[in-house]
C-alpha cells in the first residue's frame, strides 16, 4: 500500500518551462541583439544548455553560480554577443524568473486531495537548497510538503538512486509503500524504478512514451483523474 507519493519539483510541480517562457519576453527587452531569433529558437537553446551545464552543478563539477554563469556565457556565444557580461545576464534572468513564479496547474489541488486521502508527499529534486525552498515557499505550497529531499544537502543527484533511497528512510517507507512522479524520464522513472519504487511519468508534452508499461499522465488536472490513476498504479 502506497503511504507517500514523492514529487520531482521542476516541471512537475512548479512551471519551471511556463515561467521561462513568460521571462522571456524580458530577455528579449535586455538582449536586442536577439530580435531576429524565434521564441522556439531561444526556449531550445535554453533548454538544451540548461541540460548540458546543470548535470555539471548536479554531479559537483561546478558550484551553482559557476554553472549559471558558464551557461550564459555559451548562450553569448552562441549569439555571438561579445560585449554583454554573462555574470550580469545570469542575475538579470534570476530576477526576472523569480519574478514571475507559478505552480503547474492542479498542482496545489493534486497535494492537497493526496494529503486529505492520509498520504504522506515528499519531493526529490535536483538543485540547490536555497533555490527550492523558496519556490516551494513563494508558491505557498511549502506546508504541504512532509519530506523534501534536495540534490545539494542529500549529496546525490537524480539520476544516482542513493537519492531516493535518503527520500525513503527519510519518509521511513520501503519502496512498495511509495511512489515518484516527474516529468523527467531517466531522472523520475527509471531512478526510482531501480529501487523498487513505482513510478509515474508525467508527460507533459506528450513526447513518445518509452515504455509503455509505465502508468503515464499528461496533465495534473482534473485531480480527480489524476488522483483515481495514481491510486490505480498503488494498487497494481
Ligand atoms: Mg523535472
Amino acid at each position: 500500500m502506497i503511504k507517500v507519493v514523492f514529487f520531482d519539483l521542476d516541471d512537475t510541480l512548479y512551471d519551471h518551462a511556463g515561467i521561462v517562457e513568460t521571462t522571456l519576453h524580458k530577455l528579449r527587452e535586455r538582449l536586442p541583439q536577439i530580435a531576429q531569433h524565434s521564441d522556439a529558437e531561444v526556449l531550445e537553446l535554453y533548454h538544451r544548455l540548461l541540460e548540458q551545464y546543470h548535470k555539471h552543478y548536479i554531479d559537483g563539477t561546478w558550484p551553482f553560480e559557476e554553472a549559471h554563469r558558464r551557461r550564459w556565457q555559451a548562450m553569448l556565444d552562441h549569439w555571438a554577443i561579445a560585449d554583454v557580461d554573462p555574470e550580469e545576464m545570469r542575475l538579470y534572468w534570476r530576477e526576472q524568473y523569480f519574478a514571475n513564479q507559478k505552480l503547474v496547474t492542479g498542482a496545489r489541488e493534486l497535494l492537497e486531495a493526496l494529503r486529505s486521502r492520509g498520504l504522506a508527499i515528499g519531493i526529490v529534486t535536483n538543485n540547490s537548497v536555497s533555490d527550492q525552498v523558496a519556490k516551494l515557499r513563494d508558491c505557498k505550497i511549502d506546508h504541504l510538503i512532509d519530506h523534501l529531499v534536495i540534490s545539494e544537502e542529500a549529496g546525490y543527484g537524480k539520476p544516482d538512486e542513493r537519492i531516493y533511497a535518503i527520500a525513503l528512510e527519510r519518509a521511513c517507507v520501503n519502496p512498495a509503500e511509495a511512489m515518484m512522479i516527474g516529468d523527467h524520464w531517466e531522472n523520475d522513472v527509471l531512478a526510482p524504478s531501480k529501487l523498487g519504487i513505482k513510478a509515474v511519468w508525467f508527460n507533459r508534452r506528450s513526447a513518445s512514451q518509452p515504455d509503455p508499461s509505465i502508468l503515464t499522465i499528461t496533465s495534473l488536472e482534473p485531480v480527480s483523474e489524476a488522483i483515481a490513476a495514481i491510486f490505480r498504479e498503488g494498487l497494481r
